[in-house]
């Protein structure tokens, strides 16, 4: 597999850190442009942590009932459980789109419901989010689409344009740079999306059903691309129903019936 971003010498300390600690893992994710802006808070603040986390859409019964588990910092996730279960409610509540009916969320060092809305754009922007349905900005081409966090980050287009044209090499979008989302396949606009989502490599990653658009090959192709940024630091969340893609040794959080059980680096939850 070729180098998927160029490499630099204008690494911060962070990132030569985590490239030192995953030096033989992590050749295809380049750190050139971690900005500072977006991603300054030390590692160890990126961990999740939910306690007797209970969520009800208005007077519905509870979809989500007393979940109590911790995400390290650094950890890769996977959350299973059939349609319905309550799998994207989850990381709707992580990625701070709602608020738990009851329990509590930390979330970078921070209780969730201490949090102002003003607050939350800032956070927002240390998480990378692929949702089901992509939110690509349709007169924004596929290039344009994936620098736009680099761009709201006043990165600079010359430090970030071939960062950029590797990414989209990599997830095979390399010749539709140009082409406008709504031409896109869907498969074509989840890649975009998940392009958009790493490009800054963010503290924490959250994918709601990332390759249920893809065929088997490009799935596993996206959940190494997902590993890889996992093993440079960003905590990883995945929501999948397609459980053949996940690694054996992998974490798993499985929801039924409101209940969330699994196993998170070796400590059993629920
Ligand atoms: P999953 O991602 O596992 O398929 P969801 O979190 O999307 O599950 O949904 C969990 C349950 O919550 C489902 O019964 C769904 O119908 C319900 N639900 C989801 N969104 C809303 C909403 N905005 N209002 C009311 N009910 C909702």
């Amino acid at each position: 597999m070729k180098r998927m971003w160029r490499s630099s010498e204008k690494m911060s300390r962070v990132n030569i850190k985590r490239q030192n600690e995953h030096k033989n893992t992590g050749q295809h994710i380049s750190k050139t442009h971690k900005n500072p802006n977006i991603n300054s808070s030390p590692e160890s603040d990126a961990n999740i942590h939910f306690e007797r986390v209970g969520f009800r859409y208005g007077r519905e019964g509870e979809i989500l009932s007393d979940v109590s588990f911790s995400l390290p910092p650094g950890s890769m996730t996977f959350i299973i459980g059939p349609s319905g279960a309550g799998k994207s409610t989850l990381l709707k509540l992580i990625y701070l789109h709602m608020r738990q009916s009851r329990g509590h969320i930390t979330l970078f060092g921070r209780d969730t419901s201490q949090i102002e809305r003003k607050e939350i754009p800032a956070l927002k922007r240390r998480m990378g989010i692929v949702l089901q349905d992509f939110r690509l900005i349709d007169h924004l081409n596929v290039y344009e689409n994936v620098a736009l966090p680099l761009r709201v980050a006043r990165s600079k287009r010359e430090d970030y344009r071939e960062d950029v044209l590797g990414l989209l090499k990599w997830v095979g979008l390399g010749s539709r740079a140009h082409a406008l989302p709504p031409t896109l396949s869907g498969g074509e606009k989840q890649r975009a999306a998940i392009a958009r989502a790493v490009i800054t490599k963010p503290d924490i990653l959250i994918a709601d059903e990332p390759t249920g658009n893809v065929d088997a090959d490009m799935g596993r192709r996206l959940i190494r691309l997902f590993s890889e940024l996992n093993r440079l630091g960003t905590t990883t969340i995945i929501a999948t129903h397609n459980t053949a893609l996940i690694p054996e040794d992998a974490n798993m959080l499985s929801i039924e019936h409101g209940q969330v059980k699994g196993n998170i680096n070796g400590e059993q939850i629920g």
